[in-house]
């Protein structure tokens, strides 16, 4: 009896996670499921006048969420995905440009104001723990009211910011080992790709970077490769409506990458699929998703996906 009520528990739990789950779980096992949501593709710190929402990247791992970069929009992108931010664990960010951490300091404070019951862990290089302390003293008037008038915890006791300078081992637990590649995004010397490795599905995230080598060897025989791309017609259109963009376009193309180095890494990795995001320019309705692609085919023949906010692969 008491076993049935169990099983049945066990059952209705798998049953609000995923229906998918259902087989597994009615056979007696559970088996897990990582699933990859991109919450905002656009690179770059404008907010784009329509489409896409600046970078930030999600994986559910057993529906925990793992969360790269928090570009501007996170906290509204999660929502719209349905993970409630009071879910938020694990928290990574790739470098320090704007467009990858705009909305880190906010996003906590949204998982704080939410009820967050767990800790959160972020990850990231040099520069993070400041930027969470600094975050915390812009609102401390703010956070203070509200822990003595709401009876709110002390969200500087919630967040554990883990700090690296060099490429290795992040984090690994029980579902995923998580690991990072530097990789090549001038001037920025600590940028990093991340690459985790789950029981079912090993994922590498670029970042920012342009051609790299040694991301290929990073991300050898992963079954999904999420990388940046950078359109040069696209930019050369931006740059002629902008002022003084000479150093722009000088900066855009030391530091990202053009399809066909995109096709090549993921050939060279040897990846099931790679996912185009980060689009430079990310708001230029008038590029195609077949310009967007054709110079990665050149190169890779796997499958090629050109990422949309929210979509999930
Ligand atoms: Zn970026
Ligand atoms: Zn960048």
């Amino acid at each position: 009896m008491q076993q049935t009520r169990r099983q049945f528990l066990r059952a209705a739990s798998g049953f609000a996670v995923s229906c998918s789950l259902l087989p597994h779980i009615a056979l007696g096992r559970q088996e897990t499921r990582t699933r990859i949501i991109l919450l905002g593709t656009k690179g770059g710190p404008r907010v784009g006048e329509a489409g896409r929402s600046n970078p930030s990247t999600l994986i559910l791992i057993n529906d925990v969420p793992y969360l790269i970069d928090c570009g501007y929009g996170t906290s509204r992108q999660l929502i719209t995905a349905n993970v409630a931010l009071n879910r938020l664990r694990y928290i990574f960010i790739t470098h320090h440009h704007s467009d990858h951490n705009l909305e880190f300091g906010p996003l906590l404070y949204n998982a704080w104001i939410t009820g967050i019951p767990a800790r959160i862990d972020a990850y990231g290089p040099r520069g993070l723990a400041k930027m969470s302390a600094d975050f915390f003293n812009y609102l401390k008037f703010d956070i203070d009211t509200r822990m003595v008038d709401e009876g709110r915890p002390d969200p500087r006791k919630l967040v554990t910011v883990h700090e690296f300078a060099k490429p290795g081992v992040v984090l690994t637990n029980d579902e995923v080992k998580v690991t990072s590649c530097r990789v090549r995004h001038p001037p920025i010397t600590q940028a990093y790709a991340y690459r985790f490795d789950a029981t079912d599905r090993s994922v590498v995230i670029s970042g920012d970077t342009a051609y790299s080598p040694e991301l290929a060897e990073f991300a050898k025989g992963a079954d999904v490769l999420v990388h940046e791309v950078m359109y040069m017609p696209g930019v050369d259109a931006l740059v002629s409506r902008l002022p003084n963009a000479k150093r722009l376009r000088e900066h855009l193309m030391a530091a990202h990458t053009l399809p066909e180095d995109v096709g090549r890494v993921a050939a060279r990795a040897g990846v099931k699929t790679l996912v185009l995001s980060h689009f430079v320019p990310g708001d230029d309705a008038s590029i195609t998703d077949d310009q967007w692609s054709e110079g990665v085919r050149k190169h890779f023949n796997g499958r090629v996906i050109v990422g949309k906010d929210l979509l999930e692969i």
